[in-house]
């Protein structure tokens, strides 16, 4: 019989095998399950035979029958602002980047959630590179296992304290692994982020926003980007199905269920949406629903035709947001130099020809 990976199963799932195959006791199955997923999620384990506070006997058994095997580390680059991007090789030869964004009293693990993406967002790298596949819920975690085992993060007070779904693809056009990856993420007997730790960024899948309120309740970023379906569909394709007016309903909705304000995030093309006219129409929005907005400087990369807003103009146009009485931030690029910076990531991997 061929070896399962661990990190296919949730916690039902490893309880259930361990049951059934491994034919543990009944009564012992949960118990056993927990030690074994803390063991991974909490401490980090990596080889099943360094499990010692197992019984011997079962302890084969499990080596005989289960596999800790991770995608692993293909490059390292780190940024001279301390960013760090690791390209990782997934176990059918895919690769996918994540970055750990270092700040003073935290830090901020990036992930992807698809390998490529199919919006076509015209400022995005990523959006140059066709779908190639939806990353399993384990492909999700195992970025964030990989990120803990590079910088040792198993002790108490945590080096990766929030972790971001703002990498390759959309969150939501893969949504029930990222659905079950945030509960592994969650789990207070593994990795143990609270929901306030997570947040998941969409281009604004409307249909599935309520959804994710209801099953997911992490924090929400939606790439509104431009205040008008105009200027939006320009840039960002999806606009031509996803509506501004349905996206605000939704994220009413999505805001009233978790108790959360909505993060926008806004990145400044220089002539295209960063007008005093696009500053007031975006307020007009922000008026609807709790939210605030994260205005995210642009980040170039090889053969784009945008410019980056004059960083005097960002300020303008921030404070006329809050002047009008709404939160602004804006968001201080990192890691360019390695292109990691929001927006810049891309990987070579192509989707195989289907003959
Ligand atoms: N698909 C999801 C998550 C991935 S992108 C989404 O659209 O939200 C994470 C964020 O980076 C999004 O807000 C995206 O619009 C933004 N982004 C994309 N390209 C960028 C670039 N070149 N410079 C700055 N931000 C960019």
């Amino acid at each position: 019989m061929s070896l399962k990976n661990f990190f296919d199963f949730n916690f039902q799932t490893l309880k259930q095998f361990l049951l059934i195959d491994l034919k543990i006791e009944e009564k012992k199955t949960s118990m056993r399950a927990k030690q074994l997923w803390q063991a991974v999620y909490k401490k980090g384990l990596e080889e099943l035979s360094h499990l010692t506070t197992l019984p011997v006997e079962l302890r084969d058994k499990l080596i005989s029958k289960i596999t800790l095997k991770k995608p692993k580390i293909a490059d390292t680059q780190t940024s001279e602002d301390g960013t760090i991007k690791w390209l990782i090789e997934l176990l059918d030869g895919n690769k996918v980047e994540c970055v750990f964004i270092p700040e003073k009293t935290r830090g901020t693990l990036c992930i992807s959630s698809q390998v490529g993406c199919t919006l076509n967002c015209r400022f995005c790298h990523t959006g140059t590179q066709r779908l190639v596949k939806n990353l399993d819920f384990s492909e999700i975690v195992n970025q964030v296992m990989i990120a803990k085992e590079q910088l040792d993060d198993w002790k108490e007070q945590k080096i990766i304290t929030n972790i971001v779904l703002m990498g390759m693809g959309e969150p939501f056009y893969n949504y029930d692994n990222v659905k079950t990856a945030v509960e592994i993420l969650k789990d207070k007997d593994g990795l143990n982020y609270g929901p306030k730790k997570i947040t998941v960024s969409t281009a604004g899948i409307a249909d599935k926003i309520p959804l994710a309120a209801k099953e997911i309740g992490t924090y929400l970023a939606l790439s509104l980007h431009a205040p008008t379906d105009e200027i939006r569909e320009l840039i960002m394709p999806i606009n031509k199905k996803f509506k501004i007016k349905d996206l605000i309903e939704q994220c009413k909705y999505y805001a009233e269920t978790v108790n959360e304000k909505i993060t926008l995030e806004y990145v400044m093309l220089r002539g295209i949406n960063d007008s005093k006219e696009c500053a007031n129409q975006l307020t007009k929005i922000m008026a609807q629903f709790p939210c605030k907005v994260n205005l995210i400087e642009f980040n170039p990369w090889p053969g784009v035709n945008y410019l980056p807003t004059e960083r005097e103009d960002m300020e303008s146009f921030s404070k006329i947001i809050q002047d009008a009485g709404y939160i602004s931030t804006i968001r201080r690029s990192r890691g360019q130099d390695i292109l990691g910076a929001c927006g810049q990531l891309r990987t070579e991997s192509e989707r195989k020809k289907l003959n």
